[in-house]
């Protein structure tokens, strides 16, 4: 289990988030940040600082945004982190 980035992010790539990950395990892609599920601890520190509450936990993501469970798992795969 992880915690996921989802639409809100996009064109915000606030950063908050990444200041306060533990382990650094969110990175910046061209359009939003995204959280490498193998890396993330479940911690749930970036969940609450996101201004745009773009952050959910895996079980916990909107409905309309369930593609971006993929979606980061498949950005940080490819960009292998
Ligand atoms: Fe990092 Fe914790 Fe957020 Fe996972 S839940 S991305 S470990 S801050």
């Amino acid at each position: 289990m992880a915690y996921v980035i989802t639409e809100p992010c996009i064109g915000v790539k606030d950063m908050s988030c990444q200041m306060v990950c533990p382990v650094s395990c969110i990175y910046e892609g061209e359009d939003q940040l995204y959280i490498n599920p193998d890396e993330c601890i479940d911690c749930a520190a970036c969940e609450v600082e996101c201004p745009v509450t773009a952050i959910f936990h895996e079980e916990s993501v909107p409905e309309q945004w369930h593609a971006y469970i993929e979606k980061n798992r498949e950005w940080t795969r490819v960009h292998a982190i």
